[in-house]
């Protein structure tokens, strides 16, 4: 391919590069004997695509010589490129660097450890020309332990689809496609980036599935295990929270702080007449410390959906986040 077009003027040469349309990004954690073959694969596919692409490899905290190994593709191959990090920040930090030094239209993300198939990829693309913001990997035939791995993922795959209503089958799968404006709208934290297409679906986007290649780990170890599943409940509660109240904190916390301090409230008017007009003691009984603890919640509740709003307020006024995304703009 020809990399450079050029404009001649009548008398400067104005050189324009093509743009690149395609950025793989893989985050790398103590993959030193993958590397290789991920570069052999790589390279049988991205040329065939015909047209410009980079590959951004970031290493995260390797301790086990993987940066060697990938200075050694930069040197062979100059569209690969090398981000290294101070040190092991995780897996989603890692793509979040990759998306950030992205200059691609569209940005796929991989494991390196080889059991994603760079195969998939025109499938992913052409799924993207077709005009989704996402196309995500579907590991139909997923080469993982049964007990520790699939299964949690089956019921965290569930639940997500029904709580956020983005209905697909396998979050987990890393092989994804996105359009640059969607992967760079979105805001990563902690282990969030095998939920981007629910992260993202509060700027309404289209995501499509793609049936992928799966293969089991040859060299190396996965880097999680069954303790990941406690985590994940707490991440879907997140997400939960994040799409439906993040713009209305109160109507949450208010609610629940409403609903319990009522209750208290008409226990507490029961336990007065009670006391007033028939005479019974108010010391003996259990529901008279119930009704002052949920006031107590209620009140808490309140305070805090007030606190919830203020903080939301000062995060997209200090930081010049709207609370809307556009698509396109006709002037
Ligand atoms: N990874 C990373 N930082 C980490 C953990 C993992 O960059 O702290 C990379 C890892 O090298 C691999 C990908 O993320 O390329 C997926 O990790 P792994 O294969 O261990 O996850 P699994 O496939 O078992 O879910
Ligand atoms: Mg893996």
């Amino acid at each position: 391919m020809n990399n450079k077009n050029k404009i001649s003027k009548a008398e400067s040469t104005i050189e324009i590069k093509e743009p690149v349309y395609l950025t793989v990004v893989i985050p790398i954690y103590n993959e030193k004997q993958n590397i290789s073959y991920l570069y052999d694969n790589l390279n049988n596919v991205l040329p065939g695509i015909g047209k410009k692409y980079e590959v951004i490899l970031i290493d995260d905290g390797s301790t086990d010589g993987s940066f060697k190994e990938l200075l050694k593709i930069h040197e062979q191959n100059k569209n690969y490129k090398i981000i290294r990090l101070r040190k092991n920040f995780g897996q989603t930090p890692a793509m979040s660097a990759g998306f950030d030094y992205a200059n691609g239209e569209v940005i796929i993300t991989l494991d390196a450890d080889l059991q994603n198939d760079p195969e998939d990829i025109p499938a992913l693309l052409e799924k993207i020309n077709e005009g989704y913001d996402i196309v995500s990997g579907w590991r139909i035939n997923r080469q993982d332990k049964a007990i520790s791995r699939k299964l949690p993922s089956i019921i965290a795959n569930w639940l997500i689809a029904r709580l956020t209503g983005v209905k697909i089958h396998d979050y987990g799968c890393t092989l994804k496609a996105y359009t640059s404006d969607v992967a760079k709208n979105v805001d990563l934290y902690g282990e969030m980036h095998r939920y981007i297409p629910a992260v993202a679906s509060w700027m309404g986007i289209s995501v499509a599935e793609v049936p992928v290649h799966h293969h089991p780990r040859k060299f190396g170890k996965s880097k999680y295990g069954i303790s990941r599943t406690v985590r994940v409940i707490l991440d879907i509660i997140t997400i939960k929270y994040l799409l439906s109240y993040s713009q209305k904190p109160i109507q949450i916390f208010g609610l629940i702080g409403l609903i319990t301090g009522g209750i208290g409230i008409i226990i507490t008017i029961y336990l007065i007449i009670m006391r007033l007009f028939f005479n019974m003691a108010l010391s003996s009984r259990p529901l008279f410390t119930l009704s002052i603890f949920m006031i107590f919640i209620g009140v808490q509740l309140i305070t805090m959906g007030i606190l919830a709003e203020l903080i939301m307020r000062t995060y997209h006024e200090t930081s010049g986040k709207p609370t809307y995304a556009v698509r396109d703009i006709i002037d």
